[in-house]
Order: structure tokens, then sequence, then C-alpha cells
């Protein structure tokens, strides 16, 4: 597939840079190709390597985070998650999953989340990248309505009333490659107010051509939301540069 994307710098919001074989490569691919990437962390533990890859590579934003499927396992890293929070903007990948697990597990999911958001909302200005699978009801309550910066909720797979209730409260999204490939995802994306829109790729999780996508795979996504807004590429990338650009400048 070659995609006729105009040369201009385009948005992956959640990406794990940190989980590819070459992780520099990869870095490197979102450089040449000026793709601004949020490069979301698992655990604090690993959140060092990231912010090493972002010194030597400005087209990397490194995010730290604690997924909230491995909150059973690496919980007790939340102690490390505070000075790493002063070092950068970005948060993420947190958040709620109710797929599996029990009630339990779930309990200590919210607890974590929570403390998160409380400390980023005093401190002011954060970005956070959200897993929201199952659980959008929760992770709205928990952000509530008036977050003191942006909270974005990294490949929805809610329903369309859930799109309503989160964009009430505030919230943005990023959408990826395999959002826009079905015909659900699609019809969530058009109910998405476009000044809140990112694009992103969650690679290597999801696939673009077989493969892990990569930071440039983000043009797929830009295809995709070309379509469903009938729109030219060029104003879709240029939309998403912009929204990108008020967050970075804190006036989402
Ligand atoms: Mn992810």
């Amino acid at each position: 597939m070659s995609l006729l994307v105009p040369d201009i710098e385009l948005v992956d919001a959640h990406c794990h840079l940190d989980l590819f074989p070459e992780p520099k490569a990869v870095a490197a691919s979102a450089l040449s190709r000026r793709v601004h990437t949020i490069a979301v962390t698992n655990a604090p533990s690993v959140f060092s390597f990231t912010q090493g890859l972002a010194i030597a590579n400005s087209s990397v934003y490194p995010a730290i985070g604690l997924h909230p499927e491995l909150v059973e396992s690496h919980g007790q890293e939340l102690s490390l998650f505070w000075p790493h929070l002063n070092a950068t903007q970005f948060v993420g990948e947190i958040g709620l999953d109710y797929v599996k697990g029990s009630e339990e597990i779930r309990a200590r999911q919210r607890r974590v989340f929570e403390t998160i958001v409380r400390r980023c909302s005093e401190i002011g200005g954060k970005v956070m990248s959200i897993h929201s699978r199952r659980s959008v009801a929760d992770v709205i309550a928990i952000v509530g309505g008036s977050f003191s910066g942006t909270a974005i909720l990294h490949w929805f797979s809610g329903s369309s009333r859930e799109v309503a209730r989160a964009t009430e409260h505030g919230f943005w999204f990023s959408v990826n490659p395999a959002m826009v490939a079905s015909a659900r995802g699609r019809a969530l994306i058009a109910d998405m107010p476009r000044d809140r829109i990112l694009t992103e790729t969650d690679g290597p999780f999801v696939l673009v051509e077989d493969r892990p996508a990569t930071p440039p795979d983000v043009a797929v996504a830009v295809q995709g939301l070309a379509e469903i807004w009938n729109a030219p590429m060029e104003e879709v990338a240029s939309v998403v540069l912009k929204n990108f650009r008020r967050l970075l400048a804190g006036t989402a």
C-alpha cells in the first residue's frame, strides 16, 4: 500500500517504542518521517530507557505509565512513578481494563489510576494517554469533568453513548489503523470532536500490512480519517498537527 500523505508533520500519540526489537531504529524512522511520537511505557521501571531515546531524538516525547494489566504484577512500582512524573508532560499508558481479572484486581487498578490522576491534576498541564477497555464509565468517573490537563482515550472501543459522555467531560481521542479498518470504529470516530482528535499507532500491538505498526504508519489513520470526514488527507493531517500543538502548548 502506498499512501499519498502530504509531506506534513504527523502525530503518533501512543506508541510503545520500547517494545520493538530495535527501538532506536523505530525512533529514527519517526524522526526522518517527522512524526511527533508520544512513547508510552507500561511500568515505571522501564521509563528511563524511553527517556534516553527521547534525549537522542527530538521526535520522541517520553510518557511515564503503569498499564492496568500490569497493576497486579507491577503495582508496587507506583512509588517509582512520582520522581519521573516531574520529568515529563506526558503520562501513559494508564487506565483500567475490565476484560479479565477479579473484582479485587479491578479495585486495585482503580486505586492506582485514581492516585495517578489526582496527582497529575494537582500538578496541572499533564497529557494522559488512557486505556479504557470495557471500563469507560469508571474511567470517566475517575477523571471527572475538571481535570487540569488533557485526558486522551486511546483506542476507544466503547459505545457511541460513551463517546458522547466522554466528549461532554472534555476527553480527547487518539485513533489508530485498527479502528479505522472496522465499520464500528469508523462510526465511533465520526462522533468524535475534530478539534480533540489525534492519531496513534499503538505499535507494536496494531498491525499494518501484517507487521507491527511503526510511527510513520499513522498515515493509515490519517487516510481513514480523511474518508470518514470526507476531507483531503492534507487537511486532516493539518487538523491533527494543530491539535497536537495545542496540547504541547498547554492551551488545549
Ligand atoms: Mn498501548
